[in-house]
C-alpha cells in the first residue's frame, strides 16, 4: 500500500535491521526500542490492523506466531521469556497501520500492560 512505512520497509524503499524474513513474514528491530530486545514482525501483505485479519490469514497467523517462537528461540532469548503485543486502533495506541506484533524483552518487564 502507498504511504505505507511497513510496506516501505517490505519493499526495500526505507532500510531496516531485518532479523527475519521468508516469503510471507519480514521481522525486523523497532527503530525506538522500548526493551532491550524490541522486535517487529509483521506480514508482508498490507494487512491494517487486526481488525482487518480475513479468514484466509488463519495460516498466516499461525506462521507469524511460529516465527515469533523461531526467532525468540534463535536469538537466545525465548528460555528467559518475553512479551508479544499487537496494539490495533485509537485506543490500542496503533501508530503504524500496518499489523504489526512487538516482542519485547531483554529485561523483566512491568506486570502492568496499561
Ligand atoms: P505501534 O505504536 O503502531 O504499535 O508501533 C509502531 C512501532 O513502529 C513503534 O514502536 C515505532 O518505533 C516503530 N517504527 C515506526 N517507524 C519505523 C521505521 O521506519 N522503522 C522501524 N524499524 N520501526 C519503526
Ligand atoms: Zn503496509
Amino acid at each position: 500500500m502507498e504511504d505505507c512505512i511497513f510496506c516501505k520497509i517490505v519493499k526495500g524503499e526505507i532500510p531496516s535491521n531485518k532479523v527475519y524474513e521468508d516469503d510471507e513474514i519480514l521481522a525486523f528491530k523497532d527503530i525506538n526500542p522500548l526493551a532491550p530486545i524490541h522486535i517487529l514482525v509483521i506480514p508482508k501483505k498490507h494487512i491494517t490492523s487486526t481488525n482487518d485479519i480475513q479468514p484466509e490469514d488463519e495460516k498466516l497467523m499461525g506462521k507469524i506466531f511460529l516465527t515469533i517462537k523461531q526467532i525468540a528461540k534463535k536469538e537466545g532469548f525465548a528460555e528467559e521469556g518475553y512479551r508479544v503485543v499487537n496494539n490495533c486502533g485509537e485506543n490500542g495506541g496503533q501508530e503504524v497501520n500496518h499489523l504489526h506484533f512487538h516482542i519485547l524483552g531483554g529485561k523483566k518487564l512491568g506486570t502492568k500492560i496499561v
